[in-house]
């Protein structure tokens, strides 16, 4: 299972950490039906060469370029044995180093491949996409019970140690007691109410129980938004009112379940839910687009407006539809993007042809310091330009 929060803080650890050897950061765009694995072989071996070529003026001892290389041969046999189980990834990083750190993330949305052999590792572009995706808490729960979830970024982990059973007691048990309270029968008719009363008293200390642990586990976690699952029942409103309002704000929405369904359905109940609420972050977020892309506005629409714009520092985030593919070309100098010059205008050199000028745009705006935000649904009056940027100023 991949909850990758508590992987990148300690990847920002071994950043912070000093090091002897170099650290290899493997961006690979694995975007079907792109031959990634050859890709790779071509920017390993690109990369051995420079070593190999720069180790004087660089003061490398043989001893790390081997570990190095030794470190190549490594990726290369991991990304061979993962290959097939891709499918869903359009990204892959890999961080390693001779001394045995090694972690991997797949991602839904792609960059350029891209080789970096540095003494930090290239994280950046890793948490800049990352940040894009809510993290979900879930919680299903009915009267008894309750067990908690993670949901990120498709995968649904179950938190086992927060699973509740407290023990609210049936109507026969519950009349018992409620009985023996009261001394003998003296309250008549009114015993029905009694016993319903008591056993909603536990009921809502249970749900109370159950808010408190969501909330200690927002606490550690940060989770970004929660989702609700449980019987159509009073079980929903009444936990909802027990939430802390930091959570009641961080609501995504609610689906009807049990607590011991299976996993698998919960999971796929869960993302239905997730998926709604994804869908509506997305049309608020186009609806702000059409809105500023109107002329005085700052916004622009559409493949070369918005190239200009980032090619200008304007952006403040760049909005993509995840499927927009457009060729274009590159000069590898100072990273200036075009959809058609083949002479950079800015240092007069070779600009080449590049398959997916779309993802060098993200990698630019990432490089910026701007927000990258990717949409995964069609959206009228978007959808057909495949691109646009809200600005930080118009010139
Ligand atoms: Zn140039």
């Amino acid at each position: 299972m991949v909850i990758y929060k508590d992987q990148l803080k300690k990847l920002l650890e071994f950043r912070e950490r000093a090091r002897e050897h170099l650290v290899v950061s493997l961006y690979l765009n694995v975007t079907p039906p792109r031959p990634f694995l050859s890709e790779l072989r071509s920017l390993l071996h690109a990369r051995r060469v420079q070593l190999h070529e720069h180790a004087h003026e660089n003061d490398l001892p043989k001893a790390e370029i081997r570990a190095v290389e030794e470190l190549f041969d490594r990726i290369e046999a991991r990304v061979e044995e993962i290959e097939r189980g891709l499918e869903r990834t359009r990204l892959l990083v890999i961080f390693a180093d001779p001394e045995g750190f090694w972690q991997e993330y797949r991602l839904p949305v792609a960059l350029p491949s891209r080789l970096v052999v540095e003494p930090d590792p290239y994280v950046r572009p890793l948490t800049v996409l990352l940040d894009e995706f809510d993290r979900y808490c879930v919680v299903v729960t009915d009267a008894r019970k309750a067990r908690l979830f993670s949901l990120y970024l498709g995968d649904f982990e179950e938190h086992p140690d927060v699973f509740v059973e407290d023990d609210v007691p049936d109507r026969v048990s519950a009349s018992r007691s409620v009985t023996r309270a009261a001394g003998s029968g003296v309250w008549g008719g009114l015993g029905d109410l009694r016993v319903q009363r008591h056993i909603e008293d536990h009921v809502h200390r249970h749900l109370k129980r159950v808010a408190d642990l969501a909330f200690r586990f927002y606490q550690e976690t940060g989770f970004d938004r929660l989702i609700l699952g449980g019987p159509e029942d009073k079980v929903l409103p009444w936990l909802k009112d027990h939430l802390h309002s930091y959570l009641q704000q961080r609501l995504a929405g609610e689906f009807h379940a049990r607590p011991e369904w299976n996993e698998a359905k919960l999971k796929e109940l869960a993302l239905e839910v997730a998926q709604r609420w994804e869908r509506r972050c997305e049309e608020e977020l186009i609806e702000r687009l059409l809105e500023q892309a109107k002329p005085g506005g700052k916004g622009v629409l559409g493949l070369e407006p918005t190239l200009e714009a980032l090619m200008l520092g304007q952006v403040h985030t760049l909005v993509v539809q995840n499927e927009f593919r457009a060729q274009g070309t590159l000069c590898r100098n100072d990273h200036y993007l075009s959809t058609y010059l083949e002479k950079c205008p800015l240092c007069d050199g070779e600009m080449e042809p590049v398959e997916d000028l779309v993802d060098e745009m993200v990698e630019e705006a990432i490089a910026q310091g701007a927000e990258v935000e990717h949409v995964f649904t069609d959206h009228e009056g978007f959808t057909e330009h495949g691109v646009g940027a809200l600005l930080r100023f118009t010139l």
